[in-house]
């Protein structure tokens, strides 16, 4: 870890003082700002390229003459519209201020000092920090493939484990888990640790053994399923998800929840995009397009990568990736490094419009040849 200057260091909590914070993708001002350049393009964080669809773009404009009045605390219609959405009761759904903070939520609630949290090398960079942050230990089970491998996940499961997180698919290798596999995972689940099965990239994935998690709830009362609004929706700047469970579970989360964290205009757009299909569709099918460009042009580089299901790849460049990392953000392509998931020679590439891919594609090219 860096060396840390701060003067009040001594007088945190230790399980605070020992954190190391998430590092978002640059901003696209903050890298002109830096650089003294224009025109870049960020494919570093896993958005819509195409933004949100029209019915979204709609209702925020409609919520600007309410800005005034705090946000429905309850959610009520959102909740409502979430839990039509998915055949499940109201009472089942957690709104959060991004599916990150029903991730918080999860483990405020059910991990405390003395509890462990267990989740797999290579998965989603929240888990640890969630866990450490409410001073819970966590346990890291070896991947495969880089994938989840959920027999080392289970041999980690024991009595002090509160939570187990899986991200299905998984950012940042885009790996996924098939139903019978993860379902009879659940199955042999203890009653005391919740599962939480991420599912910010679930219209992404067009695989015929993939599972929607949330049909599994009336099984497994220790189930929590999260989706979000910030991918495919194209809402990342509003901040909204959810998370779906057992009323029991989603009681003893809103306690801790704040009441008014998803403000008035997000509760708007995200009821909006939930019932907009078509820009789900168009979307899906970008991206379906766009990763193929990207991936035959990772091939004629001559580069390998881990095959993904979501609107992001990770490719292996086979050498220190920091370095093509700055050599590419001053061509003024941002991408995402990911050496702090361990993975130092890999670059994580968001799938972006065509015009963007294809510039990313020459600058990794240049970048590579010099
Ligand atoms: C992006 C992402 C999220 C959450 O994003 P929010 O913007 O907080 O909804 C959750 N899990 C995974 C695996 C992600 O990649």
């Amino acid at each position: 870890m860096t060396e840390n200057h701060n003067i009040f260091l001594q007088h945190a909590a230790p399980h605070i003082a020992a954190l190391t914070p998430y590092v978002p993708g640059k901003p696209v001002s903050e890298l002109e700002r830096e650089l003294g350049i224009s025109e870049s393009i960020k494919l570093a964080s896993n958005e819509n390229p195409l933004g949100c669809g029209e019915r979204a773009r709609q209702a925020y404009s409609g919520a600007a003459a309410e800005l005034g009045r705090y946000p429905d605390g309850g959610g009520f219609a959102l909740r409502a519209a979430i839990a039509e959405h998915h055949g499940v009761d109201a009472l089942q759904v957690t709104i959060g201020n991004g599916s990150n903070d029903v991730l918080d939520l999860v483990a405020r609630t059910f991990l405390h000092p003395g509890k462990a949290s267990v989740f797999s090398q290579y998965a989603f960079a929240v888990y640890p920090i969630a866990t450490q942050a409410v001073g819970a230990t966590a346990r890291i089970a070896p991947a495969k493939d880089y994938g989840h491998d959920l027999e080392a996940l289970a041999s980690l499961i024991g009595a002090d484990t509160g939570v187990v997180w899986i991200a299905n698919p998984n950012n940042p290798t885009g790996t996924w888990l098939a139903a019978q596999a993860l379902r009879d995972f659940l199955a042999a689940l203890p009653a005391h640790c919740i599962c939480v099965v991420d599912e910010a990239y679930f219209e992404y994935v067009d695989e015929p053994d993939y599972p929607d998690a949330s049909r599994w709830l009336a099984d497994f009362p220790n189930l929590i399923v999260t989706r979000t609004f910030a991918k495919v929706h194209g809402l990342a700047a509003l901040r909204v998800g959810y998370g779906l469970s057992h009323p029991d579970v989603a009681e003893l989360m809103n306690r801790v929840r704040h009441p008014f964290n998803v403000n008035a205009p997000a509760q708007a757009c995200a009821i909006a995009a939930l019932g907009d299909r078509e820009h789900v569709a168009r979307s899906v099918a970008h991206n379906r397009e766009e990763m193929a460009r990207v991936t035959r042009g990772l091939e004629r580089l001559g580069l390998r990568w881990i095959p993904s299901v979501g609107n992001f790849v990770s490719v292996d460049l086979g050498r220190p990736a920091a370095a093509v990392d700055q050599a590419l953000l001053r061509a003024g392509v941002i991408c995402r490094q990911v050496g702090n998931y361990g993975m130092p020679s890999h670059l994580r590439i968001t799938i972006g419009l065509a015009d963007e891919n294809e510039r990313l594609l020459d600058a990794l090219a240049q970048v590579l040849a010099a």
